[in-house]
């Protein structure tokens, strides 16, 4: 394969500490021009971290950072003329108003969008003389979301993308993330709905204690797991789940609001309806369908913690 093109964003073993916390622990990550790529994993895990050190607002204890083949603490006025950053915690002044940040933060890049037609498009149309302070939690995150985006800028680093918005703006964020896409713009983003990622990530790093634990596609993720078929089903008497369990290729097996749910891989589909069918059971209304990403975050996350705590136990117990 011939490479084209240096990677947008390019991370090797980067180390990040606050006094005793290793926040990050050598991660190493590669974002191709023009993709979507999203960071997953618990509260703690140093998603921030990561971000904050790729747009150069902290400096890393060890390891390197590329973006747009610019070290971004370097050459930190040629990053910020080509890169758009939401930040968790936005950090503007209290009587900042809508329209003088967004005239400000355009007024940064060479190639800027409209600032009115965007806050339009983000709902915040009717808020352009409101202060900063005085928007509400879901406006204070569109206007981030604006800002990070107002500089048609060549990569967007946006944590936390639509934490605390509602379901249509969500959306319409969503549109709007896709849009800049198009339109060339590389885009790095750390969520934790699983359907956003679903949605908008051609991949997805899952991030846990610092580290990465696996980076790959929406759908090579679901199929990572134990489990990525669910069937479910409605029995007219009552089975043996213990049965239904041992068999081989069957991870879990469940009843909620009266529905079995028997999370498994394609192999075992036809032994739990032969098991079913030897104990006289008709599963009614039965459903097969594939495991959601929200499923295989959880396996994925639940089986490192257990592997590092029984490392952990083993290495008391030396
Ligand atoms: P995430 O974004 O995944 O929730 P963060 O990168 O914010 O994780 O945090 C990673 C770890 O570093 C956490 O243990 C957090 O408490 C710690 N941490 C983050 N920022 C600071 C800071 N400014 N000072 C000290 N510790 C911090
Ligand atoms: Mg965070």
């Amino acid at each position: 394969m011939t490479t084209t093109s240096a990677p947008a964003i390019e991370v090797r073993g980067l180390r990040k500490t606050y006094g005793p916390v290793v926040a990050v622990d050598h991660v190493d990550l590669t974002v191709s021009e023009g993709e979507i790529f999203g960071v997953l994993g618990p509260n703690g895990s140093g998603k921030s971290t990561t971000v904050e050190c790729i747009a150069g607002l902290r400096r890393p204890d060890a390891g390197s950072v590329r973006i747009l083949g610019l070290d971004p603490v370097t050459d930190r006025d040629a990053v910020k003329r080509t890169v758009g950053v939401q930040l968790q915690s936005a950090g503007l002044q209290a009587k900042l108003r809508v329209r003088e940040a967004l005239e400000l933060f355009a007024s940064f890049y060479d190639d800027p969008r409209d600032p009115l037609e965007l806050a339009t498009r983000l709902g915040l149309g009717e808020r352009l003389d409101h202060p900063w302070r005085k928007l509400s939690g879901g406006q204070q995150q569109r206007l981030a979301i604006a800002l990070a985006l107002v500089g048609r800028p060549k990569v967007a680093l946006l944590d936390e993308l639509s934490t605390g918005l509602d379901p249509r703006s969500r959306r319409e964020v969503w549109e709007l993330v896709e849009e800049i896409r198009a339109e060339g713009t590389t885009i790095l983003l750390v969520t934790h709905l699983m359907e956003e990622a679903q949605h908008l990530c051609d991949r997805i790093a899952l991030v846990q204690r610092g580290r990465i634990l696996v980076t790959d596609t929406p759908d090579g993720l679901i199929g990572r797991t134990a489990a990525p078929l669910i069937m479910s089903f409605v029995p007219d008497r009552t089975l043996d789940v213990a049965a239904l369990t041992a068999l081989g290729g069957v991870s879990d097996v469940m009843e909620r609001s009266g529905r079995m749910q028997v999370a498994c891989d394609d192999t075992a589909v036809l032994a739990v309806l032969d098991r079913l069918r030897d104990e006289g059971v008709r599963p009614e209304h039965l459903r097969i369908s594939e495991s959601s990403l929200d499923e295989a975050y959880l396996d994925l996350i639940t089986a490192d913690a257990d592997a590092s705590e029984s490392d952990a136990t083993a290495k008391e117990t030396v």
